[in-house]
């Protein structure tokens, strides 16, 4: 088969660029060598943590709905149930997946790919092993959880994100090594279902990647919730006991602790998966194993493109691996999209509050010498966060005060990842602070604090 694209990997990344290049008549196939398609996002990363999070909401919610005059007692949770519900979402939109390809003509070849040289493609499963060479490859190989040296996960005790998906029960204590979005989010959703949970972070801050003042905000709301949140703590000497697992832990004031979990979640981070590949026979060129790329997703091998989690440079997002492969696609049937602005990338966290943010920090701005003006807007003044009972957190516009660009917008608090879209259009479509300071925003909503905010900016906010 002649095939003008063939994609590795069917993640967010490689599941989209299949669907776009059908859509624009091109020659497609995907390889994958799971047995299900979706990739991380879909099997064990967004979508089945979402939807865990999303039970412990409504648990929460019936733990405190004698506040709303609502009378639940003898509510009990079924984790399993919860566990059966998260699986039965992820196989739907596995088999949605799998439609997708058949409804845009995208040839799936299950097995393990490797590149062997120009655009050949060895691919090996239990029937054999066959050869492809198509015009363009595009590689979506994605990533895997990145280990502490000498720690192996198992099924029992030391977890990544995919052993504690398949939890059937709820551990007593858990302990959580990491404190970037998959670390936090398995804390809000853990401590949510009664587990007793310690986050503990190496570097100063949770969410690190964030502005200093969301980072703040939420170690206060974790540590009011009874999740222990531990920054600057050097974790060694990690032990398996029968039912267990014991480690020493340097606190941030220098003391030294021995601390005892049922269950260990190592959450450090994600490694590309770039090794086994066979890039060796290739030209791409690797930046600490990840795959180096131009503007228009191509690698430094001709007829062969990169996107998603192997990426360097961009953060290891599901939707940016699925604009990553819009650009290649776009390149590939000579129907060129910008390239990614890094600057314009929401991020998500599902956490409760929960977080979203786009753009500049308050601190990079300062950096990179613009004439920073903030505006800051809680929730505690905007009514329909009353009426939701979820008061914490604030909307941050970090703007320029020269001609009012907008630079960055962090939002910290109630249903955040959805908020933060009217700053990602704002940003996308170029407006400024007036702009959004004279959009008028429906009464009484959540999004009202981020017209406050802007209008925070000059200080003109009303409700606060
Ligand atoms: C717990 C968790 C929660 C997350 N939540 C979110 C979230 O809420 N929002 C968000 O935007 N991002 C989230 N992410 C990140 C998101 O999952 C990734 O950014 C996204 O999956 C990357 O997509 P991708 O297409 O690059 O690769 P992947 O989704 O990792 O897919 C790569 C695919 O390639 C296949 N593959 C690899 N090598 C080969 C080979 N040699 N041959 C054949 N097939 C191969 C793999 O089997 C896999 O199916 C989360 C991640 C985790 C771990």
């Amino acid at each position: 088969m002649a095939y003008d694209v063939v994609v590795i990997g069917s993640g967010p990344g490689g599941y989209s660029a299949a669907v776009r290049a059908g859509q624009y008549g091109l020659k497609t196939a995907i390889i994958e060598r799971q047995p299900r398609l979706g990739g991380t996002c879909l099997l064990v990363g967004c979508i089945p943590t979402k939807s865990l999070l999303h039970s412990a909401d409504v648990w929460n919610y019936f733990q405190h709905a004698e506040e709303q005059g609502i009378e639940s007692a003898g509510a009990t949770l079924n984790y399993p149930a919860v566990v059966g519900r998260k699986n039965k979402i992820v196989t739907k939109h596995s088999k949605g997946v799998e439609y997708l390809m058949r409804k845009n003509k995208v040839d799936v070849i299950r097995g393990q790919a490797r590149l062997v040289g120009g655009t050949r493609i060895e691919v090996t499963n239990e029937q054999g092993v066959q050869t492809l060479e198509p015009r363009t490859i595009i590689l979506a190989t994605g990533s895997e959880a990145r280990m502490l040296p000498g720690l192996e996960p198992d099924s029992e005790l030391i977890l990544t994100n995919i052993e504690i998906l398949e939890l059937t029960a709820i551990p007593k204590t858990l302990g959580i090594i990491g404190a970037g979005a998959v670390g936090m989010e398995f804390a809000s959703a853990f401590s949510r279902f009664g587990s007793k949970v310690t986050v503990l972070e190496m570097l100063p801050r949770v969410v690190p990647v964030e502005d200093e003042e969301v980072s703040k905000e939420m170690e206060k709301v974790f540590k009011r919730q009874g999740i222990r949140c531990e920054t600057g703590a050097k974790v060694e000497n990690v032990r398996r006991n029968a039912q267990s697992v014991s480690l020493s832990v340097t606190l941030a004031n220098g003391s030294r602790e021995e601390l005892e979990f049922d269950k260990l979640l190592v959450a450090v981070g994600r490694k590309p998966n770039t090794e086994n590949l066979g890039l060796e026979n290739t030209s791409v060129e690797l930046d600490r194993g990840f795959v180096k790329v131009d503007g228009r997703q191509r690698t430094a091998q001709p007829g062969i493109y990169a996107i998603g989690d192997i990426v360097a440079g961009t953060p290891q997002l599901a939707h940016v691996a699925a604009a990553e492969g819009m650009v290649a696609v776009g390149d590939i049937a000579g129907k060129p999209r910008p390239p990614i602005n890094k600057r314009r990338i929401p991020g998500a966290t599902y956490t409760e509050p929960g977080i979203g943010s786009v753009g500049l920090t308050e601190a990079q701005a300062r950096a990179q010498g613009y004439q920073v003006k903030v505006g800051k807007f809680p929730f505690v003044g905007d009514s329909k966060a009353t009426i939701l009972g979820s008061h914490d957190g604030f909307v941050k516009v970090v703007a320029d005060e020269k001609y009012g660009e907008i630079l960055g917008v962090h939002i910290v608090g109630p249903e955040a990842f959805e908020l933060i879209a009217e700053a990602v259009t704002a940003m996308e479509a170029e407006a400024t602070v007036d702009t959004l300071m004279n959009t008028i925003h429906a009464h009484p909503t959540l999004y009202e604090a981020i017209g406050e905010a802007f209008n925070a900016v000059p200080g003109l906010a009303i409700n606060i």
